[in-house]
């Protein structure tokens, strides 16, 4: 019987706890002490806790977070969890696990690739180029539209995002909220029923969605876990237009 982490996860979590140690809690002091302001005094801003969570979301310079980006891209922490024919490390979903637990050790988060790994095996040679990869380095950041104001916990059953089939298009009608980051997202894999009889056993479909897109709106939410700048929104579908192919 195996005890503890294969050799190659042992290793990889004691190079990110170093760096981590080395990089990032150094700059901890200047990030607390320059808590962003952004959004908070807004009308509709959340009060209580979290106006004492808000003196958490810090602000570095620029530079700080460049050199970040640098140190995990070279080390290949940035890509450890991504499959390697995408260009990562592969190092699998135990790898990811512990780049997440490490990476959360401080305040200041190392950056790690925003690639949206659902799309793994699922996306077409096309949406490989044109949205995987770019994601895989950081240059696309994509958004997940499953939450509907009906279809919490029970999306499948409850979901009325419909797509409809009109000539070479899919169109979609609906409503997703508490969407993350979704108004600054470049993409947003995005759920709609597509066969009502369906539903959950083949009847729902995963779209792309190019943001900013005629039709695709957005409204902000004020959470008290994001007391600052709006994080979540409201995502407002009509007569969006997604080609088929
Ligand atoms: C900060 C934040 C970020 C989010 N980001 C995203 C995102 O990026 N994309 C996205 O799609 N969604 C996102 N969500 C939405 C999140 O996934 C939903 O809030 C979650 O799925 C629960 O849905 P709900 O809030 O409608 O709660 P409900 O479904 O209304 O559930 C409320 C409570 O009832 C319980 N409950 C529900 N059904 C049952 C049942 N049958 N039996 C017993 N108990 C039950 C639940 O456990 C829960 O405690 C985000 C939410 C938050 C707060």
């Amino acid at each position: 019987m195996q005890a503890g982490l294969p050799p190659e996860l042992d290793a990889l979590k004691n190079t990110i706890r170093q760096i981590v140690q080395d990089e990032c809690y150094p700059l901890e002091a200047e990030f607390l002490a320059n808590p962003s302001q952004e959004g908070v005094d807004e009308p509709g801003a959340p009060r209580g806790i979290a106006e004492a969570l808000s003196g958490l979301l810090g602000v570095l310079p620029e530079a700080s977070w460049d050199r970040l980006n640098k140190i995990s891209k070279d080390t290949g922490i940035y890509t450890s969890f991504v499959p390697e024919e995408y260009g990562g490390g592969g190092m699998g979903a135990l790898g990811h696990v512990i780049l997440d637990e490490e990476v959360h050790k401080s305040i200041v988060q190392l950056p790690t690739s925003p690639v949206p790994l659902m799309m793994v095996g699922a996306a077409t040679p096309e949406q490989e180029q044109e949205y995987l990869l770019p994601s895989v380095e950081g240059k696309l950041h994509y958004a997940f539209g499953q939450t509907e104001p009906n279809a919490g916990s029970d999306p499948g059953g409850m979901m009325q995002t419909r797509a409809v089939l009109d000539g070479d298009d899919w169109v979609i009608n609906g409503t997703k909220t508490f969407i993350s980051g979704a108004a600054s997202s470049d993409y947003i894999l995005l759920q709609a029923v597509t066969d009502p009889d369906k539903r959950q056993r083949g009847g729902i479909t995963m779209f792309i969605i190019d943001n900013p897109s005629p039709g695709l709106s957005f409204d902000s939410i004020r959470l008290w876990v994001n007391p600052g700048k709006p994080q979540q929104y409201t995502v407002n579908l009509d007569n969006v237009r997604v080609p088929q192919t």
